[in-house]
């Protein structure tokens, strides 16, 4: 869809995530928010195709989200040293499936939703780097 920012960027219309995107497979890309949308180690995942939800997806998409999400989290928590990893699924911005996942250090001194609701961000070089170590931990 020409209107739809994931779509665009998908197509390259949009900036590019900072290190390229992480994970591709038939269904799902996985990369680094942009710095200054949260801390390191924030990612999207999102759908290739365009829909608006769970409720949308295709047999196959959701058969298979369960899989790539496991090795995300997997790989998130073991490069970032996260305590949890929040999921986020809000869709407002674009009507197209998009989740955040935001790593929780053991550092971090708020939790939950207090969490969620600061004002956090990193450099895209850091987010760069790291989105270059999750493509290698991807691959294994
Ligand atoms: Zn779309």
């Amino acid at each position: 869809m020409d209107t739809c920012f994931v779509c665009r960027k998908h197509n390259g219309l949009e900036s590019a995530p900072p290190g390229g995107y992480i994970y591709e497979d038939e269904h799902w890309m996985v990369c680094h928010a942009p710095g200054k949308l949260g801390p390191l180690g924030t990612l999207f995942i999102e759908s290739k195709r365009h829909f608006l939800d769970y409720a949308e997806m295709t047999n196959e998409e959701s058969a298979s989200l369960g899989d790539v999400m496991r090795k995300i989290y997997h790989n998130l928590k073991l490069l970032t040293e996260a305590e949890r990893v929040y999921q986020v699924t809000m869709m407002d911005g674009a009507p197209h499936f998009q989740s955040w996942l935001v790593p929780r250090r053991v550092t971090d001194t708020e939790k939950g939703m207090k969490f969620l609701a600061r004002d956090d961000s990193c450099s895209d070089e850091d987010a760069a780097a790291l989105a270059e170590k999750l493509r290698e931990a991807m691959k294994k």
